[in-house]
């Protein structure tokens, strides 16, 4: 199969982002995750397959949806008139959002090639020249997708475009050995330093992910470290990644407060909310966090 024919699901491509990395940047939403972070704030991003997002507050009850299901997964409760939808007999075809007009049905997730994806990125290759911006390989997981996540890398590299892989790090080393030639910088994330706390809160250990960023390191790559700072579930953790962190060689360290942004997506996926207790940082507490790491000798910033 030629390069530009790789397929791939993403569930959003976000123009001119200025906070995944240098300059104007577009950023690529690879669909699936292997992490489950408590705090998630892209939930539509976890199933590798394609979901139906509900908005019931704009249904105006045409019943299109039910005609258009083909296993019946949409049903209006015939006492109430409540439109449930069974998630459990969806299968993800997407006719169900492709006949609401009013938009109450929305569809996550679309199947393309490399090539529908980089023509999109080269649409905007004037605002990356003149702000040193590029574009960004985003999740989800993007690096649960290598093939077509290499095949874009490749892309951007014969046209001269700065890529960047933001990732949570939870794959094999094989992968990063893979894109690595190919990649300008990693957005890499970390969330605990605590094995047993990381596998509370993003259902995982955090050993493969700690062993991936050494290597990285060590093997020279540009690399940020993406710290989220999530009040009321992983603040006692930054001590001990900061003290993971220091002998690292690391372009800088990113720490970024908990948003409450991304909370109405779970009711719209039939989902339940996991971190209830989760709190926005205060100012102060992010100022002396970005102290601390910075007495280590780490050059760290809060957003
Ligand atoms: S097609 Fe849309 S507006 Fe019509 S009943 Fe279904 S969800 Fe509601
Ligand atoms: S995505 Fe397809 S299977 Fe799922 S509810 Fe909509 S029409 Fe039915």
């Amino acid at each position: 199969m030629e390069q530009t024919e790789i397929p791939g699901t993403i569930f959003n491509i976000q123009k001119f982002s200025v906070h995944d990395g240098p300059g104007v940047r577009t950023v690529v939403f690879f669909k699936g995750c292997n992490l489950s972070c408590l705090w998630c704030h892209n939930p539509e991003s976890v199933s590798a397959k394609k979901q139906v997002e509900f908005y019931p507050d704009r249904c105006i009850g045409c019943g299109r949806c039910m005609e258009a299901c083909p296993t019946g997964a949409h049903q209006f409760d015939p006492e109430s008139g409540i439109h449930i939808i069974r998630r459990e007999l969806c299968t993800g075809c997407l006719s169900c959002a492709d006949t609401c007009y009013a938009q109450a049905l929305v569809g996550v997730g679309e199947d393309v090639t490399a090539d529908d994806v980089f023509r999109r990125i080269l649409d905007d290759r004037m605002y990356y020249e003149q702000s040193g911006g590029g574009v960004t390989f985003s999740g989800g997981e993007c690096m649960l997708q290598p093939v077509f996540l290499k095949a874009l890398l490749s892309m951007c590299r014969a046209e001269g475009i700065h890529t960047a892989v933001d990732t949570a790090g939870y794959v094999g080393w094989k992968w990063f050995e893979q894109i690595l030639p190919l990649t300008d910088l990693f957005l890499y994330d970390v969330k605990a330093a605590d094995e047993q706390v990381h596998k509370a809160l993003t259902g995982a250990g955090n050993e493969l992910i700690l062993q991936n960023l050494t290597r990285l390191s060590k093997a020279g790559a540009n690399i940020i470290v993406r710290i989220p700072f999530i009040l009321g579930y992983n603040d006692g953790e930054m001590e001990g990644i900061a003290k993971l962190l220091a002998p690292l060689s690391l372009q800088k360290v990113e720490i970024l407060p908990y948003h409450k942004l991304g909370n109405s997506k779970y009711e719209a996926l039939g989902r339940e909310k996991r971190a209830p207790k989760a709190q926005v940082p205060p100012a102060e507490l992010l100022d002396k966090t970005v102290e601390a790491f910075r007495a280590l000798g780490i050059p760290a910033s809060h957003t």
